[in-house]
């Protein structure tokens, strides 16, 4: 069964600038903490002192895949996303993958294969619809290893920056961006208009 959304939402405490319109339906949380950090000015430790567990904030430096996996995100609180973002945004995510992982699972093409995560079809690397990215927009579709093309809008999606061909891998991370959207080669993924410096629709 397809998640709905607007039963993941509630209102945010307002300790950020924020707003649940700007969330879309299997937006990931990868694009969720871009545009956080885009309108906060924030940086990927902003993002563990704002959403981190216990564990996450008593630790003296945040290193370790397992603190930036994206797909676990087994380094947050659930109780911060739903108060500050107003978003319960780990149930949201495993219900999204779960369902996924459901619809590969009766699909004829799928194989088993690995037992060694259940997420194993996911893209290691980020992976890129050049026109939903314009907007800010990631989805968790996008990291599906079989497709290929946005489902949104049928173009290829790419793992690559399109200028500097370095990957980006799906994880939380300063290191592949000067600041969100913005490969430190220069290349702007998002479309910055100056009169609506966010977009149309967040
Ligand atoms: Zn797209
Ligand atoms: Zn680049």
């Amino acid at each position: 069964m397809i998640p709905v959304l607007q039963d993941y939402l509630s209102i945010p405490d307002g300790t950020l600038t924020w707003n649940t319109r700007w969330i879309s339906d299997f937006e990931s949380p990868w694009s969720i903490f871009e545009k956080l950090k885009y309108t906060n000015l924030a940086k990927r430790k902003d993002i563990f002192k704002l959403f981190g567990n216990a564990e996450t904030l008593n630790k003296k430096t945040i290193i370790g895949h397992k603190n930036h996996d994206l797909y676990k995100l087994s380094a947050f609180d659930e109780l911060l996303f739903d108060q500050r973002l107003g978003f319960k945004l780990l149930k949201y995510n495993e219900t999204v993958l779960n369902s996924l992982v459901e619809f590969l699972r009766g699909g004829e093409d799928y194989e088993k294969g690995s037992e060694t995560s259940e997420y194993h079809f996911l893209e290691k690397n980020l992976s890129i619809c050049m026109h939903c990215i314009k907007d800010g927009f990631h989805s968790l579709l996008h990291q599906v290893e079989f497709i290929n093309l946005c489902p949104f809008h049928n173009s290829p999606l790419i793992n690559h920056c399109p200028s500097c061909k370095r990957e980006i891998p799906y994880e939380l991370s300063d290191s592949y961006f000067e600041h969100p959207y913005l490969c430190y080669c220069g290349f702007t993924f998002k479309k910055i208009d100056s009169n609506s410096p966010l977009s149309s629709l967040w």
